[in-house]
């Protein structure tokens, strides 16, 4: 057995050397160090494969996974933390879940088709992959209802708190009825069991459960879906005592939401779920999880839960441990989540142990309880797979397998009370050490020139009102002007081109020479299409950030550093390691190119610096303000030469400056106050006659409408089509005064939106907006898209125009 039958602490009597505190983990990656679980899954959905087949190889990833978290010193190690696609979907199936459009007969357990149905929707409703922007990040779902004969639309995909993860999102209404109707974790319980493991099964917690879903479907669309908590318990119950039956002792609830602003009738059902749970589980433990932030304003209510333990989030949280332990009652167990399981860094001992030594101090030895912050879910496998990593950047890192070692280690180094002499303890601040001195990390003249920005610098010359007189005289587009996202399909043809010069069968000339045929091809057909400010393309770029990662001093970039994203989708997100400057231009080339061959504007494409943080691992010795200002700076130098070699307009996406919102209402000014004075500082280096657009491609713009207003981008194109343009509505009720796209062309979809359709969507947003500020363009880039889907829904868009101002 790998586990502590009896789960405390046993600082032995006997003289010999006290045990170490507790170690357990939450959850581990599941998609394997190699994506394994990614290929299997895919093979299966293409046919490839079977369900024996598949089950085999989850099987496979389990076992691998649990024998390292044993092996590296857990004393508890979870099960039910694997997914095929998601956990939030498996806890739907758990519990009988199903929306009805997918016709299950509510009898027996949820099978495998109707399961991966709800993730991807059933043919004839939804297209057989999910479509995204090819970003790596969903955007959310459309929610229309499929057809009930031949196919369901999937159940809606939305993010997973702040991280780059997606879960499933459960519907409920007023004929919702739980049932068991799946032997998920107990299946997996009694395979980990067989295994020598004696896990804590994790499943999301009841209150999180309901309040992460959406009323959808019923009679009543106001439905409290809260009412249905009585009916869930009986599962959950259920659920606990079969698990305490195969013999578990522990029990995981995650209970995320605390880390969310909660009013006093979510309280409520904390408590109201908990007394019944705690009946429920007998003589099982309960341990229940927050994670991602403080529980804060919420803490008194976590803290009284009738449960054995809790966890809180160290990295993000700290604050609860200020103002929080003494309300605790005299048992509970604290587990501390020390080590940041969502970055990619080594854990700083010293500083662990501190905060360690502190709590300890304050509960006991047998109180305290050690592990990552959150689930591992949100970092790599292993380092071990990392060859290609230079070594001194490469021991700053960790991943999940080593962050599991840094909290046995921790719970080791505890209770020693020769710490410091310990090789593990030296080993890890002499790693950090070089930190110090790596002139790469401290860049005297990254640090001074960022040290020197002033609001001037925030600042574009003249206001709107002027900068658009003085565009329109020198750009003369006509009314309504057409334009496009950015990419243009990256067919076969071209990637395969970029695998061939990666790998080194195509020389740079001819890989360049094939990317400026297909530029030319495209800049063509745009003007074929009677677009009016073109672009080049995007042929030659893998990823909206990593491209431009790959030319910025201070990245690296890992060769196996997945994260899951949703379902089988993974990103490889870039490292910024050290201080980010740009050592040369980076698109100026392409769009020179991209501009000679055409006498219509041809705008100059940039990832933000907002999206470029958000999309990598940072740093965490620096403050991502700081660092976000540093390449603000390296894409306000890429702006100026795009202007002096020509360019008349320019565009900065920001996809994914609402993604990193913070959870919690009272961190927002502070966190949009950074994040908009980085993308002035990239933009406002530019002369009045040069416009400057932004996109980005979300709904809801609700909350941060003042914000994005702020922006004071000269265009801003957004994604509406498939909000049938309801998320204007923030635009209309701010005035926002500068130029918008609503976005007229869902290209999450093969399908070609006719001209009526898109002319109806311009109508509804030139009745609201005034329409000397409306251009129109399609929701997002076309990257995912073939070219002759693409030709006809930009040929219709291009005559919508047209008609327009007729
Ligand atoms: N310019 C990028 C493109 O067109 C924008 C992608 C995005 O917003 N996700 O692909
Ligand atoms: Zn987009």
């Amino acid at each position: 057995m790998t586990t502590n039958e009896s789960a405390t602490n046993n600082a032995s009597a006997s003289g010999s050397s006290p045990a170490p505190l507790f170690s357990h983990s939450l959850g581990f990656p599941r998609v394997g160090a190699k994506r394994e679980l990614k290929k299997a899954v895919e093979a299966f959905w293409k046919g490839a494969s079977d369900e024996t087949a598949l089950q085999a190889a989850a099987r496979e990833l389990r076992a691998t996974h649990w024998q390292l978290q044993a092996d590296a010193g857990l004393e508890l190690i979870p099960s039910n933390d694997f997914s095929l696609y998601d956990q939030v979907l498996d806890l739907s199936c758990l519990v009988g879940n199903v929306p009805e459009r997918f016709g299950w007969d509510g009898k027996g357990d949820v099978n495998l088709e109707t399961y991966f149905a709800m993730a991807r929707g059933r043919s004839g409703a939804k297209k057989e992959d999910n479509e995204s922007c090819g970003c790596g990040h969903e955007h959310g779902n459309g929610t229309a209802n499929g057809s009930h004969n031949t196919g369901a639309t999937a159940c809606e995909m939305t993010k997973w708190f702040d991280t780059n993860y997606h879960y499933l999102v459960p519907e409920f209404n007023d004929g919702t009825t739980f049932r068991l109707a799946s032997q998920k974790p107990f299946a997996e319980f009694q395979e980990a069991l067989a295994q020598g493991h004696r896990t804590k099964p994790v499943l999301l917690g009841p209150v999180s459960y309901l309040y992460l879903g959406k009323v959808h479907g019923g009679k009543n669309p106001s439905f409290d879906r809260f009412k249905l908590l009585p009916q869930l318990l009986e599962v959950y119950g259920e659920v606990l005592q079969k698990l305490a039956s195969q013999g578990a002792k522990w029990v995981q609830l995650d209970e995320p939401i605390f880390a969310l602003d909660l009013d006093t009738t979510i309280k409520q059902h904390f408590v109201t779920a908990y007394d019944v749970l705690r009946e429920k589980a007998g003589v099982l433990k309960l341990i229940t999880a927050c994670y991602f932030g403080a529980a804060g304003s919420n803490f008194l209510s976590l803290s009284r839960l009738p449960v054995e333990a809790i966890h809180l989030d160290i990295t993000r949280g700290a604050s609860d441990l200020d103002h929080g332990l003494e309300v605790l009652p005299p048992r509970t167990i604290v587990s501390l989540g020390v080590v940041d399981g969502r970055n990619i860094w080594k854990n700083d001992f010293a500083a662990s142990l501190k905060v360690i030594d502190q709590v300890v101090q304050k509960l006991g030895r047998d109180r305290v309880w050690l592990a990552p912050s959150c689930s591992l879910l949100h970092s790599p496998v292993s380092l071990q797979h990392e060859t290609k990593l230079e070594s001194v950047i490469k021991g700053w890192m960790s991943f999940a397998a080593e962050k599991l070692t840094e909290v046995s280690t921790l719970a080791r180094l505890a209770i020693s009370p020769e710490r410091e002499s310990d090789v593990a303890w030296l080993a890890n601040q002499s790693a950090l050490a070089t930190k110090a001195t790596d002139p790469r990390l401290n860049v005297s003249a990254v640090r001074e020139r960022a040290a020197a920005l002033t609001p001037q610098d925030e600042q574009r010359d003249s206001s709107f009102a002027k900068r658009q007189e003085v565009q329109r005289n020198r750009l003369k587009l006509p009314a309504f002007p057409t334009t496009t996202i950015g990419s243009f399909p990256q067919t076969d043809e071209v990637r395969s081109w970029r695998a061939r010069w990666r790998k080194g069968s195509l020389t740079d000339a001819e890989y360049e020479a094939l990317l400026g045929e297909e530029t030319a091809r495209c800049v063509r057909v745009q003007e074929d299409l009677d677009i009016d400010v073109l672009v080049h393309g995007e042929f030659e770029r893998n990823d909206m950030v990593e491209y431009f990662g790959e030319q910025l001093d201070g990245f690296t970039f890992t060769q196996n550093g997945w994260v899951q994203s949703y379902g089988s989708r993974c990103v490889k997100p870039p490292v910024i390691f050290g201080d980010v400057s740009r050592p040369h231009p980076m698109t100026v080339r392409w769009f020179q190119y991209a501009q000679s061959l055409t006498a219509r504007p041809m705008k100059g494409m940039l990832t933000g610096p907002i999206t470029i943080l958000n999309w990598s691992f940072v740093r965490n010795d620096l403050s991502r303000p700081e660092v976000c200002r540093q390449i603000a700076l390296a894409i306000r130098d890429e702006v100026r030469d795009l202007e002096a070699a020509g360019c008349r307009v320019i565009q900065i996406d920001e996809a994914a400056l609402r993604e990193c919102l913070p959870l919690r209402e009272k961190d927002r000014a502070f966190y949009l106050q950074w994040t908009v004075a980085a993308f002035r500082v990239a933009a406002s280096v530019v002369r009045d006659e040069t416009q400057i657009h932004t996109h980005m491609c979300y709904s809801n713009f609700n909350d941060i409408i003042e914000a994005i207003a702020a922006m004071d981008a000269d265009v801003i194109t957004i994604e509406t089509s498939r909000s049938s343009m309801e998320l204007l509505d923030a635009f209309v009720r701010f005035e926002y005064p500068n130029e918008i796209g609503p976005g007229v062309y869902d290209i999450h979809s093969p399908r070609v939106p006719p001209a009526t359709e898109m002319r109806e969507l311009m109508d509804r947003a030139s009745a609201v907006l005034p329409k000397d500020n409306l251009w129109v363009n399609p929701d997002c880039g076309l990257k995912t898209r073939g070219w002759p889907e693409v030709k006809a829904a930009l040929a219709n868009m291009v005559s919508v125009a047209h008609a327009l101002r007729g």
